[in-house]
């Protein structure tokens, strides 16, 4: 017998009741981006590979370790899975010439994909909404980016999210910084481990985000960036501080926050909660002013963030809420080769009102068929039989009571011409 074929590890299924949670997500979050006057941008999920080494930074953890890089057999042209969506995004924006006419708040949505070490929270296939304001140099926008985190999180009544943030400055402040900590590393060689070891050369700024908890003193003792910061930096970050002070949005400034992407500058920011172990970041995102130029486009600031869904999910559902049931208004049952003519009928006329009817196939007996309208959800079975199609009428049995709890009513006929609006204020009334 053949093996079972099974997904790829980490590269999860969302069977129906998650997927039906998803464009619950989906939908709140296209409504809350509209709010804000995104607009949406859709990217393909393969990119030629310096993409990503280019605008993520060759010695990044994704660049490094994580990305599935493969050769196009066809033409040899190295292309990688997306592991993130802000290179695409600016490279579309470039391509495209979007910023002819001013900046623009783009935002999209799918999935991206990076080698990880599968657990909770962390995966291989995972989806992101990645939201990019291109061209706006103010602090203002990153204030306003923050801000509307804050509002996701209230619109999908998640709670206990902390927000963190710091500014990284400017190339020539990191530069200063970058003296200074690699002397304080060099004079604790001893104490680094063999990622930091290389760091040390490579990228000494990331030695900050180890996560080796035998590093965390030596991390902690570290110079810091801010004693770097020239003054208009100090003025864009107190300016961020100012606006979420304004709205009421707390925060703390974490000096460690360094973010695993060096394409940042001046403001970032996490969105961390302790309700999901270890990997408790929902949401990260900064300033890059630097990419666009990077990357081949006239020079231009840029702004953004990006929330991991499967985490957001979780942490919603860990926090105990729950959908409605995608129950159908109705559940159409019939009896005999008239009546299942007259019951296609009457399902599509439901329909055009704008009713979700759930129309009974692959026949069965009266009595199973009632067991499938119970087993529905609807809150109404719609019964067809030669009388009914002789008379030109439905028979409504109510299967629930609608919003008291007492016995659902007796079942009643309605003229098909009526049913609609039967149908909507027996559903609707209270
Ligand atoms: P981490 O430190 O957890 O690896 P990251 O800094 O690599 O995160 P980003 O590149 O900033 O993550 O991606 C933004 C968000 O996407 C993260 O905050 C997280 O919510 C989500 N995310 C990143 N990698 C994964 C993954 N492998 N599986 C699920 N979600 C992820
Ligand atoms: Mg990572």
């Amino acid at each position: 017998m053949s093996q079972t074929l099974q997904a790829v590890r980490g590269m999860n299924d969302i069977l129906p009741e998650q997927a039906e949670l998803w464009e619950h997500f989906e939908e709140a979050i296209r409504d809350w981006l509209r709010s804000y006057g995104y607009r949406p941008i859709r990217m393909p999920v393969v990119e030629s590979t310096p993409l990503f080494s280019r605008a993520i930074g060759s010695v990044t953890d994704i660049v490094e370790k994580e990305m599935y890089s493969f050769e196009d057999s066809l033409n040899g042209e190295q292309l990688t899975l997306r592991p993130e969506g802000t290179a695409s995004c600016v490279r579309a924006a470039i391509q495209h010439n979007m910023l002819y006419d001013g900046p623009k708040r783009l935002w999209y949505m799918g999935p991206m994909f990076r080698h990880e070490r599968p657990q909770k929270g962390r995966y291989r296939q995972f989806h992101q909404v990645g939201v990019e304001a291109l061209g706006f140099c103010g602090p203002d926008i990153d204030a306003e980016q923050i801000a509307m985190c804050a509002r996701l999180w209230d619109d999908l009544g998640l709670t206990g999210l902390r927000l963190e943030i710091n500014s990284l400055g400017q190339p020539n402040e990191r530069a200063q910084h970058r003296t200074r900590l690699v002397s304080y590393f060099e004079e604790h060689r001893d104490q680094l481990d063999s990622d930091s070891l290389r760091r040390l050369v490579t990228n000494p700024l990331r030695i900050l985000d180890s996560k080796n908890p035998v590093m965390h003193a030596l991390v902690e003792a570290a110079p810091n960036l801010g004693d770097h910061l020239g003054d208009e930096s100090k003025r864009h970050f107190e300016s961020v501080q100012q606006t979420l002070r304004d709205l009421a949005i707390p925060y703390r400034i974490n000096p460690r926050l360094v973010r695993g992407l060096d394409y940042y500058n001046l403001t970032v920011f996490e969105w961390i909660t302790d309700d999901l172990g270890a990997q408790g970041t929902v949401c990260a995102g900064g300033r890059y002013d630097g990419l666009i130029q990077q990357l081949g486009g006239k020079p231009a600031p840029a702004c953004g963030f990006a929330m991991g869904m499967e985490r957001l999910i979780a942490l919603w559902s860990d926090q105990g809420n729950r959908i409605a049931s995608a129950a159908p208004d109705a559940y159409i049952v019939h009896q005999g080769q008239a009546a299942e003519r007259f019951a296609f009928q009457v399902a599509e006329r439901l329909r055009s009102s704008g009713f979700a009817v759930h129309m009974h196939v692959g026949g069965g007996s009266f009595k199973s068929q009632m067991r499938r309208a119970d087993a529905s959800m609807a809150p109404v079975a719609l019964i067809i039989g030669d009388d009914e199609v002789s008379a030109d009428q439905v028979a409504v049995k109510p299967l629930r009571a609608i919003a008291n709890g007492d016995a659902p009513p007796q079942q009643f006929q309605v003229a098909l011409p009526n049913l609609a609006d039967a149908l909507g204020d027996f559903l609707y009334s209270e």
